[in-house]
């Protein structure tokens, strides 16, 4: 958004709430009407509208390790991509799995956020080996859940493993463990013909 003459020029981040329908109708009347008026932020917002809808083919590339948002999924699910939810939450071993039409899979996890302001959550594999890591995450007070996405093209390369999920947050000079949840990852499968 440089090389702009418009004195508020619109955020991407909204943009992207835009996109999921994550805002409220005010919100969207007001951005509809800048855009209707502002060449700029119209050239910016065509541009960041096009960005946005670009996570449906990061997705199915397999390079999607982000956070996102109910409304989001739902946008997404409403494009057709396939999306696997696994709910992370409490002690015991999660059985996990990913499946050939798969386009995404996602971590809905479950923890107690309160007094934190930002969490890391890195992902596992028993050898040790991250699968992902996802830095400072912004927790709204209140917040009880975090969607972590995961291209199931990526997932799909895994062997079998037992997988550690780490929520820590910020404390001094360091990092806490806040939440932790272990998932018995049985591989990848063919939805016909069982395990590959
Ligand atoms: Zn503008």
């Amino acid at each position: 958004m440089t090389d702009t003459h418009c004195p508020a020029p619109i955020a991407f981040a909204d943009v992207v709430d835009y996109w999921a329908g994550e805002l409220t109708r005010a919100e969207e009347d007001r951005i509809e009407e800048h855009v209707f008026s502002c060449a700029d932020c119209a050239r910016d917002f065509a541009a960041a509208e096009a960005l946005a809808r670009g996570i449906t083919a990061v997705a199915r590339e397999g390079r999607l390790h982000s956070v996102v948002s109910d409304a989001i999924l739902n946008r997404l699910a409403a494009d057709g991509v396939r999306i696997r939810m696994y709910t992370l939450e409490g002690a015991g071993i999660i059985p996990c799995a990913v499946w050939a039409d798969d386009d995404l899979v996602v971590s809905r996890i479950r923890a107690d956020f309160a007094e934190v302001d930002s969490v890391t959550i890195v992902t596992r594999q028993a050898s040790g080996e991250e699968i992902s890591r996802v830095s400072d995450i912004a927790v709204r007070p209140g917040q009880r859940e975090i969607l972590n996405a995961f291209s199931a093209a990526h997932l799909r390369k895994l062997p079998s493993t037992r997988v550690q999920v780490t929520v820590t947050a910020p404390i001094g000079s360091g990092e806490r463990t806040i939440a932790e949840y272990t998932l018995e990852h049985a591989g990848a499968f063919d939805r016909l013909t069982g395990r590959r």
